[in-house]
């Protein structure tokens, strides 16, 4: 599937440009802008162009892509904080996923609190 086969996605819209996002990296197969409702004094959003509900379809689908989201919120990481970073995949309206279009939440800078 292709981010032009979901035409009511959010992410594939802001993918094609069609919705603005403070795009802060891209790579050929991925893209990371700025989430609009920041958890953490850096709270990126990396999401791959092509459309994947969710990061085990991703996963199954397109390992290298998976890879290609780690390795641009990387540099994300070092190109706005001292490369220190916390990833998550929310999978799931009971984990906390409301876009179903796979994303990273990159979150960094400063002490990011812990998990109990
Ligand atoms: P989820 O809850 O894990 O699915 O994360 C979705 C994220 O998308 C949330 O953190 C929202 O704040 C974020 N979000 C929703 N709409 C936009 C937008 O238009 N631009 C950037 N981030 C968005």
């Amino acid at each position: 599937m292709t981010s032009t086969d979901s035409p009511d996605c959010l992410f594939c819209k802001i993918v094609a440009g069609d919705i603005p996002a403070d795009v802060v990296a891209s790579s050929d197969t991925a893209i990371a802008f700025r989430d609009i409702a920041p958890k953490a004094p850096v709270h990126v959003l990396v999401v791959p162009k092509e459309h994947y509900p969710d990061v085990p379809a991703f996963a199954a689908s397109d390992p290298e892509g998976l890879a290609g989201v780690v390795a641009l919120a990387d540099g994300v990481a070092s190109d706005l904080g001292d490369g220190q970073h916390r990833l998550i995949f929310n999978t799931g309206p009971k984990a906390g996923q409301t876009v179903f279009h796979v994303h990273a939440h990159l979150l960094a800078g400063g002490e990011l609190p812990g998990f109990a």
